[in-house]
């Protein structure tokens, strides 16, 4: 044990005092998230491109109305998200770009950061984000973590240049795709995720793979992913902590 796990995407809260983000990405967990207090976690509100999965028919009328009711739940946020696009949702790929784009701009607006999710549409994905990056309000206002990341390498560059943060978790590290794009990726952007799976395990895990890939000590790439949690979740340009000879 590292005794230094951040966990930068998961749907449930931890069991003890480990830094994580608790995602709540279908409208009917916003309540309850918003009342969780018994432990200091990071909170993420947002609308997955699949939470009108079974609403059959939901038009761009429902899917604003939603985005408007997601805004009274951003001033007690810490990000947005997940949210992004998904080859496999319901909902038209027309209206889930239009979704993640309105969600992009509430982020923008509270200077909130971004969880994304991308699944299947890589390249709309990219130019979704790129767009938002160009769109002003300074590169600190517009950062994002793309979750569960298994992009081609070159792929992955691409998103770096404009300063993508990467999640990992054990699914994506147990893919060649995933395991290469770990690789691919510089130490400030990296961070791993359970996603919700057995925590505590699984983030070892998920570190101990990352050091292999990487080539480097299990000890710094849990010093390095917890340095660019609070890098990335905090409000301030927080986290400049020493990495006792990681970097
Ligand atoms: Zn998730």
């Amino acid at each position: 044990m590292y005794g230094l796990f951040a966990d930068a995407h998961t749907h449930i809260p931890p069991c003890s005092g480990e830094l994580a983000c608790v995602s709540a990405c279908f409208p009917c967990d916003w309540q309850k998230l918003a009342g969780f207090c018994d432990l200091p976690i990071k909170k993420s509100y947002g609308i997955h491109p699949k939470a009108f999965d079974s609403c059959a028919g939901a038009g761009r009328v429902e899917v604003k109305a939603a985005v408007m009711e997601l805004d009274s739940y951003l001033a007690g946020a810490d990000a947005v998200g997940e949210i992004g696009l998904d080859k496999k949702a319901r909902l038209s790929p027309e209206l889930q770009k239009a979704l993640f784009e309105w969600q992009l701009d509430l982020a923008s607006e509270r200077k909130l950061p971004v969880v994304v999710h991308s699944s299947g549409r890589p390249g709309e994905t990219y130019d979704i984000l790129k767009r938002w990056r160009m769109g002003g309000a300074g590169e600190r206002n517009r950062r994002f973590l793309l979750h569960a990341a298994k992009f081609s390498a070159e792929l992955a560059r691409s998103f770096q240049l404009l300063g993508a943060y990467f999640s990992f978790g054990l699914r994506e590290l147990k893919l060649e795709s995933g395991a290469a794009c770990a690789a691919s990726v510089s130490d400030d952007s990296l961070m791993v995720e359970s996603d919700s799976t057995s925590r505590a395990g699984s983030l070892a895990e998920a570190i101990n793979v990352l050091a292999e890939i990487r080539a480097v000590g299990a000890e710094c790439v849990a010093r390095i992913t917890h340095r660019n949690f609070l890098r990335f979740y905090g409000r301030e340009n927080s986290g400049n902590l020493a990495l006792n000879g990681c970097e």
